[in-house]
């Protein structure tokens, strides 16, 4: 999805939580959310009443901005999971996390899932030791992912994954240490989601 990244930062402040679309800046005290804890704009500090809707909207704006899906893709995402048997609101967080792109940030392959998206269209990532260049790719257990057997992009992924060394990976990958493979061992669940979300309200949006 095309982002506006000169103004990323005023992304998590109006959405008051830290949506980590800035790699490690996001750990430092430089982030944004961090020194300036309210929305932006002249009028930031005034306190706002949201609608039920507005907070409905804002719920479903974080996700897709957590995720860097557009508002198409969420849809999509949306309906595959109402049509699937299970608790709608998990299920669409488990369609956004079993992304290719979000499965590589997750492995720190990549430092944030924009940087995770480049990697993948720029070919480096393999999937049962084929190419897959599409950052939407839906990942299932059993699947295996690699990185191209190239100097350069190993030692690109290498780099990242010694800046995230204090990252901890989620158990439903497991990453073969020493080596930059790994396993999708089962889909996540919504323990393994680690985001301050209330999926039900997004839920709510759509179903309205
Ligand atoms: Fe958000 Fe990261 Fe910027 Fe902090 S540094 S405001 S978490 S993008």
């Amino acid at each position: 999805m095309a982002q506006n990244r000169s103004g990323i930062c005023k992304l998590c402040r109006r959405a008051g939580i830290k949506l980590f679309l800035k790699g490690r800046r996001c750990s430092t005290d430089k982030c944004a959310v961090e020194k300036r804890p309210y929305p932006p704009g002249q009028h930031g500090k005034r306190r706002l009443r949201h609608s039920d809707y507005g907070v409905r909207l804002k719920e479903k704006q974080k996700v897709r901005r957590i995720y860097g899906v557009s508002e198409r893709q969420m849809k999509k995402y949306y309906h595959y999971a109402a049509k699937t048997k299970g608790v709608t609101g998990e299920l669409l967080l488990q369609f956004l996390e079993r992304r290719l792109d979000n499965v590589t940030f997750r492995l720190n392959f990549a430092l944030s899932r924009a940087q995770a998206r480049e990697i993948v269209n720029h070919g480096h990532v393999y999937v049962n030791k084929r190419r897959v260049n599409i950052p939407s790719f839906l990942v299932k257990p059993g699947d295996e992912i690699s990185i191209k057997e190239r100097e350069a992009s190993k030692s690109l992924v290498k780099d990242n994954q010694k800046l995230s060394e204090d990252i901890t990976v989620p158990g439903w990958l497991e990453l073969s240490k020493g080596k930059l493979e790994a396993k999708v061992l089962d889909v996540p669940q919504r323990e393994n989601i680690a985001i301050p979300i209330q999926e039900q309200f997004i839920v709510e949006f759509y179903s309205r």
